[in-house]
């Protein structure tokens, strides 16, 4: 089976500096890959590079079976990726349903523009409504973007990416500035999207980590120092070092 998502070898240099350093790895069908690392190690450089917003200086990248090496941004999206990050930056002055409602009409709009006359709005809204329900949103959905928490709107950023029917998303610290609640609610939240949706996951919550992840990668240095599970990780000795005098995250 083809993986959704394929790095091959992957260099990226600042100067002197090896950011991303021969990097190669997976995202298969069914499975919430996390990328784990210290700060400084590469992540936010390796997931830009997926994105396709910084170009690498060496290696591949594989959406399936496309090679999207040198694809935009919004190439890459058609070709099935989402991300809760940047790429859409959320209207703040509409509201939570119209930002929806623009990113199912941008998927509608590709290859069936010749049908919004006969479509019409209503199955836009049909199609925003059922993303909003259940969301925990729905009382929210018709206050203007910048009127919304900063864990409603990361749910936002969440619907709005999955409005685009996503083969795969890139999760760049989904739980970051959220309360406990928040994170629980995100935590499961993501549990349901990953029956259907595999994930990249970079985050710092170990919690949500724990709970979310099937395979764990670390990134040290520009470098994948190891790949496994949870228990994998946990007991392995150089992530142990890599995390020194940290090793309560890792319990
Ligand atoms: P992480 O997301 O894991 O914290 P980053 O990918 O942000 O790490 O950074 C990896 C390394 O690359 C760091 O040493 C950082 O200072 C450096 N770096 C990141 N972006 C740039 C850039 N645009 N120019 C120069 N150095 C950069
Ligand atoms: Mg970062």
């Amino acid at each position: 089976m083809t993986d959704v998502l394929r790095v091959e070898g992957l260099v990226k240099r600042f100067g002197g500096l090896l950011a991303t350093d021969h990097v190669s790895l997976t995202l298969r069908a069914k499975e919430v890959h996390a990328l784990i690392g210290p700060n400084g190690a590469g992540k936010s450089t390796l997931i830009n590079q997926l994105c396709g917003e910084l170009a690498p200086d060496e290696g591949r990248v594989f959406i399936g079976p496309h090679d999207a090496t040198h694809l935009s941004v919004p190439a890459r999206v058609t070709l099935g990726l989402g991300r809760t990050f940047q790429v859409t930056s959320l209207l703040d002055d509409a509201t939570l349903r119209e930002n929806i409602a623009l990113a199912v009409q941008s998927r509608a709009g590709h290859s069936f523009r010749i049908w919004d006359r006969v479509l019409g709005r209503a199955s836009i809204w049909a199609d925003t409504q059922a993303l909003l329900q259940g969301s925990g949103l729905e009382d929210r959905a018709d206050l203007p973007a910048h009127d919304i928490s900063h864990g409603e709107r990361k749910q936002l950023e969440l619907l709005v990416a999955l409005a685009r029917k996503p083969k795969f998303l890139l999760l760049d610290e989904p739980m970051a500035g959220l309360g406990h609640v928040e994170s629980q609610e995100m935590i499961t939240r993501l549990q349901a999207i990953a029956q259907t949706t595999p994930m990249l996951l970079v985050e710092h919550d170990m919690d949500a980590v724990f709970a979310l992840a099937t395979r764990i990668s670390v990134l040290v240095y520009g470098q994948i120092i190891a790949s496994g599970s949870a228990d994998e990780i946990r007991a392995n000795p150089a992530v142990r070092e890599a995390y020194l005098g940290a090793e309560d995250e890792l319990c």
